[in-house]
């Protein structure tokens, strides 16, 4: 599956203000979205979607565009803050020490 970086400058919850954004698409939906100023990232966990009302502007916004549009930017904006952000929001940093410690674990087994 193709993987797509691209850019825009959307709010972040975190930062409380618009910051350079990457997202990131794995084929043609969209897979995580990462402020690249606090590393904060969301991933779209479609359950929630799915019972939110934000559903219409995720339909518009899943899709890989042709080229980030205004237009587009402002859905995926719209789309961000309509979102039940402690849901989604996965401290990117946190991961990173979660996973560390289950290699840790994982290497004390073999130990
Ligand atoms: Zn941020």
């Amino acid at each position: 599956m193709s993987v797509t970086k691209m850019t825009s400058e959307l709010y972040c919850v975190n930062c409380e203000k618009n910051t350079i954004h990457e997202v990131l698409y794995v084929g043609d939906h969209i897979e995580r979205i990462t402020c690249l100023e606090c590393e904060t990232y969301l991933e779209i966990d479609e359950n929630v979607v799915l019972s939110n009302y934000a559903l219409d502007l995720w339909k518009r916004v899943r899709t890989k565009p042709e080229r980030m549009t205004s237009e587009f930017k402002e859905d995926l904006s719209t789309f961000l803050c309509s979102m039940p952000m402690r849901v989604v929001t996965k401290p990117y940093r946190m991961v990173k020490e979660f996973k560390e410690i289950k290699d840790i674990t994982k290497h004390s087994r073999e130990v």
